[in-house]
C-alpha cells in the first residue's frame, strides 16, 4: 500500500509509549486547520516509504518500540488498512489509529477482528452546521456518531481529540460537543497552531489563550471522566 511518512520514534504519539508512527495519503475531510494538507491534497508530490523498509526497522527494533501508530490523512480510507494492521500484529506490535471517525463499518471489522489497542478519534465541532465548516465537507453525523458509540463500547483505551480553533468553537459548542461524547474517559483539547494551516486565512487568527481553554476543560467536566488541554 501507498506510506507517505515513517517516523521511527516518537514520544507523543501514544501517551507513555514509544512508538514509530506510519502516515497514509488522502482524507475525505479538509479541515481549514489541517496541517497534514500536502499529504491530503497532494500526496503524489511525497516519496512514498517502502513497506520493506519500515518491516525491517521494525524488526531490528523489538523490544524498544511499544507501538506504532497508523495515521494520516485518514487511514480509514484506504481498503489496505486492514492487512497494514494485520501485518503489525503479525511482527507482535500494537497498534494506534488515528481517524476522522467518517467510516464506522470499517472501524466496526477493526475492532472486532483484534487489530488495534488504543483508537484516538477527531470530534471536530459541534454537531450543527459547525461540523461541516470545522471539516470542509458535508460531513454524515450518524456516522460520527455511530464512531463514537462503537469506540466508547469498545472495551479499549481510547481518547476522543478536538483541536480548538477560535472560528468554529466556543464555551457553549465545548458543552454540546461533551454532551455527543458523554460519559467517554478523555477528551484532548488540542491548542490551534495556526502556522501551517491550510486556510491562509487562519494562519493570522490567533489561537485562544490558556485561561479560556481552561474554562472550556471546566465546562465539559462533569460530562466526560477526564477532560485534558495539550499543545499549551
Ligand atoms: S480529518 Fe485530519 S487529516 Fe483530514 S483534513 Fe481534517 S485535520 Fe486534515
Amino acid at each position: 500500500m501507498e506510506i507517505k511518512g515513517f517516523i521511527e520514534t516518537s514520544l507523543i504519539d501514544w501517551d507513555g509509549k514509544i512508538v514509530s508512527v506510519v502516515f497514509l495519503p488522502g482524507c475525505n475531510f479538509r479541515c481549514p486547520f489541517c496541517h497534514n494538507h500536502i499529504l491530503v491534497k497532494h500526496p503524489e508530490q511525497i516519496a512514498d516509504v517502502p513497506w520493506e523498509r519500515i518491516e525491517s526497522f521494525l524488526r531490528g527494533k523489538k523490544g524498544w518500540i511499544d507501538g506504532v501508530v497508523i495515521t494520516g490523512g485518514e487511514p480509514t480510507i484506504h481498503k489496505e488498512l486492514m492487512p497494514l494492521l494485520a501485518k503489525l500484529k503479525g511482527l507482535g506490535l500494537p497498534a494506534k489509529l488515528d481517524t476522522n471517525g467518517s467510516d464506522p463499518d470499517q472501524l466496526k471489522r477493526i475492532i472486532n477482528g483484534g487489530l488495534v489497542e488504543f483508537i484516538a478519534m477527531d470530534i471536530k465541532a459541534s454537531f450543527d452546521g459547525s461540523y461541516d465548516l470545522a471539516c470542509g465537507v458535508a460531513v454524515n453525523k450518524e456516522n460520527i456518531r455511530e464512531s463514537i458509540a462503537l469506540i466508547m463500547s469498545s472495551g479499549l483505551d481510547y481518547e476522543f481529540r478536538t483541536t480548538i480553533v477560535p472560528q468554529y468553537h466556543d464555551l457553549d459548542s465545548v458543552e454540546n460537543m461533551a454532551r455527543e461524547i458523554k460519559g467517554a474517559k478523555k477528551w484532548v483539547l488540542q491548542q490551534f497552531v495556526q502556522t501551517n494551516a491550510d486556510d491562509e486565512g487562519l494562519r493570522s487568527l490567533p489561537p485562544y489563550n490558556e485561561e479560556y481553554l481552561e474554562e472550556m476543560r471546566k465546562r465539559a467536566e462533569g460530562l466526560v471522566e477526564r477532560v485534558v488541554l495539550r499543545g499549551i
